[in-house]
């Protein structure tokens, strides 16, 4: 099976091609860089808009090029999309384009959900059963656990993403977005300051802890040392509501998800943890952590397979898209 996805949920305008007899993921991705300030929803749909057009273009092309079907067939058996969760402008042009492709190449659509999607690859690039995800992404953060046909989210952040909150502090410092890679090459060289640390049972707050890390700057604590106790703190958290997610689920397998995964220091602690309870951990390669279009190609297919494909008149996108709202109609390891 041969799948096209299209992912532009916030700053990614991206397409890919995968294969699934191969293995093979072609990613084509335009980011978008905003000039200051952070993610601006308008900015970000008119990137979409502008940028959409050439990458799916590139995927096409590669999509033809490996070819080895009949020529005057579709070079792919379905296009998917990212359906939600994500900016409405953006989401919305996203959509637009995959209806119009999956129409005028006259195969099925796929809607797929962004943060199932982070799970997934995790799944698939570890060739893990049934792991339990940390999703720790730019505007999410979240434990996601499958049981009884879906994934369910034990955990999560009760007000911003963990990406969106690093990058908050980062805006107040003066760093150009995105702040997650300046915050930890800031980290190598801090030392701990106090500040808060909030878990509530499986939820955790960040806000909380950023106001503190602004305020510490404001005073003239040392950049590097803020930045090296956010991470410790924030990385902390995530690490402690994992260990209690893999305890209550009994699994012993963890990935990661998410463009935040890219941080060697959160790794480190969830691969520490990790090796203290006996358990595996697997943090896919960093062109499948951050957003991307491979992610939405790899479990397009597997819903393909499956046909769990949508009608166009209910393709719909959805920018409050939650994970648990998916029936995982692609596994079969349990009674739905
Ligand atoms: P979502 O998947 O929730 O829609 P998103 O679209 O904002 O999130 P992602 O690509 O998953 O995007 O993550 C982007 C975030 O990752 C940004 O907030 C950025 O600061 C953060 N990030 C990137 N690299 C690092 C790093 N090395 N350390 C910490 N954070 C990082």
């Amino acid at each position: 099976v041969r799948v096209l996805g299209i992912e532009g949920t916030a700053w990614a305008a991206s397409a890919a091609v995968f294969d699934s007899e191969t293995d093979d993921v072609f990613i084509e991705t335009d980011a978008y860089q905003p000039e200051s300030g952070g993610i601006h929803p308008r900015e970000a749909a008119e990137h979409m808009h502008d940028a959409i057009p050439a990458v799916v273009e590139q995927a096409l092309e590669y999509a033809h090029e490996t070819n080895d079907g009949p020529a005057d067939e579709p070079p792919i058996d379905a296009v998917a999309f990212s359906r939600g969760p994500g900016l409405g402008p953006c989401l919305r042009t996203v959509g637009t384009a995959a209806r119009a492709l999956s129409q005028s190449l006259d195969v099925p659509l796929v809607g797929v959900n962004h943060m199932v999607a982070h799970l997934e690859i995790g799944r698939h690039t570890s060739g893990f059963d049934s792991p339990v995800c940390l999703n720790a992404s730019g505007a999410n953060a979240h434990l996601l656990a499958y049981r009884n046909g879906r994934y369910r989210v034990l955990g999560e952040t009760m007000d911003t993403g963990v990406g969106n909150a690093i990058d908050k502090f980062t805006r107040h410092v003066g760093w150009s977005h995105p702040g997650g890679p300046k915050v930890e090459e800031a980290a190598r060289d801090g030392e701990y300051v106090d500040l808060p640390y909030v878990v509530k049972g499986m939820d955790f707050s960040f806000s909380g802890i950023m106001s503190a890390a602004k305020q510490r700057y404001d005073d003239g604590t040392p950049v590097e040392d803020v930045c090296y106790s956010l991470q410790e703190n924030v990385f902390g958290m995530l690490t402690e509501v994992s260990e209690r997610a893999l305890s209550l689920t009994g699994s012993d397998e963890l990935v990661l998800g998410g463009g935040v995964g890219q941080n060697g220091r959160l790794r480190e602690m969830l691969e520490e943890m990790c090796d203290q309870r006996g358990a595996d951990f697997h943090a896919p390669e960093p062109r499948f952590l951050r957003d991307n279009a491979g992610m939405i190609a790899v479990l397009g297919a597997k819903m393909y397979e499956v046909g769990d494909t949508l009608a166009l008149e209910s393709s719909r996108v959805d920018p409050d898209f939650r994970p648990d709202q998916v029936p995982v109609s692609w596994r079969t390891d349990e009674p739905n």
